[in-house]
């Protein structure tokens, strides 16, 4: 690929059902196999290094003949030049092939994400549909992205197929730093500039209450039934509704939050940074009612929503370790007290903060520590006031 563009690869596996009989299939796979085992032997007994050019004019009339198509073909005497060569660099024996799998490349297959089917193109003509069995989810990931190549196996009594899907990342230079502040039942996010000053803070309240009374559902009917939950039928399904709908509402909220912050950061031009949930261990992070569990979860889905949302809008997305953020005081370093209900105050210089916008400011901080050069110089000039309150933006909007 021409300009240097940094590419991702990602490969998507699923189980897949033929339409029909699986016989072609198999045979495909068998053939393939043999072929592959041919080539390979024969590669292997020439100790030349063969080129590409060699390879085809070595194997490809051979192949043909056998039935493959011409991009079976290539894909068949490079992958088996591959297989010898690196057999030959760990000083191994010549490559044995035993399973059915087989490469193929884009111009043998047909992939429909909206079905989520797959048309492979087999030997002699042969055509086989292939339903893939996967959620909406991991495939509505790869949408925007090429794929290019996949590999189709039989293991364990069962087909699957992986998809190699590939897409340049071009990151945008970024002109502004979004923090993005996650509590159970708000997100902050303030928009700095690059010289500190605060240009944009707004607050998307969360359906924690919603949760809330799902979960307190579930507690309630576990300790009616303290010992027989799991095992009386009725009660289990019960639980499970009420999980299924905590499940819905927050995948629901993480798409939306996640489509808003990210159309905002590409307004901005900003890099996103979000908390290392993994370094995530301050006591005043979670609710009270809820158990640490659910809190990263819940966390987690917006956060897993708006990193993807910036993947596909090329915008950066950086965690950074949140120890203390919403804790510390952004100005010295010391640790803040709490003056009011969620306003913190700083004994040693007097900062006063919101505390949800002081851990954006501390995100912010610590990133511009991290990542860039100059580092900072003091605080926020603008640091808001106390009783600075970002306009609450409901997040049922839309
Ligand atoms: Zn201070």
């Amino acid at each position: 690929m021409r300009g240097e563009e940094p590419v991702v690869v990602e490969a998507l596996k699923m189980r897949a059902l033929p339409e029909g009989s699986c016989d072609r299939l198999f045979e495909f796979l068998r053939l393939y196999r043999d072929a592959l085992q041919m080539v390979v032997n024969r590669i292997w007994s020439t100790s030349d290094k063969l080129s590409k050019k060699k390879l085809h004019k070595l194997f490809y009339n051979n192949l043909v003949s056998m039935g493959f198509r011409a991009h079976h073909a290539k894909e068949i005497y490079a992958y088996a030049e591959s297989l010898v060569e690196s057999a030959r660099s760990n000083g191994g024996r010549k490559p044995v092939l035993r399973r059915l799998s087989a490469r193929i490349d884009k111009y043998d297959y047909r992939l429909d994400l909206d079905s989520t089917t797959l048309t492979l193109k087999l030997h002699s003509d042969y055509k086989v549909r292939l339903r893939l069995i996967t959620s909406k989810e991991r495939v509505e990931k790869f949408r925007g992205w090429e794929n290019y190549e996949l590999v189709v196996k039989y293991e364990d009594g069962k087909f699957w197929v992986s998809i190699y899907f590939k897409k340049s990342v071009k990151s945008l230079k970024p002109k502004t730093i979004m923090a993005v502040d996650l509590n159970f039942d708000n997100a902050t996010l303030a928009i700095f500039t690059l010289d500190s000053r605060l240009l944009r803070l707004k607050r998307f309240k969360t359906p924690h209450r919603k949760i809330l009374t799902h979960r307190i559902w579930v507690e309630r009917i576990q300790k009616r039934y303290p010992k027989s939950w799991r095992f009386i039928k009725g009660v289990r399904g019960a639980i499970e509704r009420h999980g299924e709908r905590i499940r819905n509402i927050s995948w629901d909220y993480a798409h939306k939050i996640g489509d808003s912050v990210v159309e905002l950061a590409l307004k901005y031009h900003s890099v996103i940074v979000l908390e290392d949930l993994d370094e995530l261990r301050e006591n005043n992070k979670k609710s009270k009612r809820f158990n640490k569990e659910l809190t990263l979860w819940f966390y987690r889905r917006i956060q897993f929503c708006i990193e993807y949302e910036a993947r596909e809008r090329n915008l950066e997305a950086i965690k950074i370790n949140p120890k203390g953020t919403s804790s510390k005081c952004p100005r010295c370093g010391r640790k803040l007290a709490e003056c009011r209900h969620r306003v913190l105050r700083c004994k040693k210089c007097s900062f006063i903060g919101d505390r949800d916008v002081t851990a954006t400011i501390n995100l912010y901080r610590r990133y511009v520590s991290k990542y860039s050069r100059c580092g900072v110089s003091g605080v926020a000039l603008n640091a808001p006031k106390a009783d600075a309150d970002p306009r609450s933006n409901a997040g049922e909007r839309r």
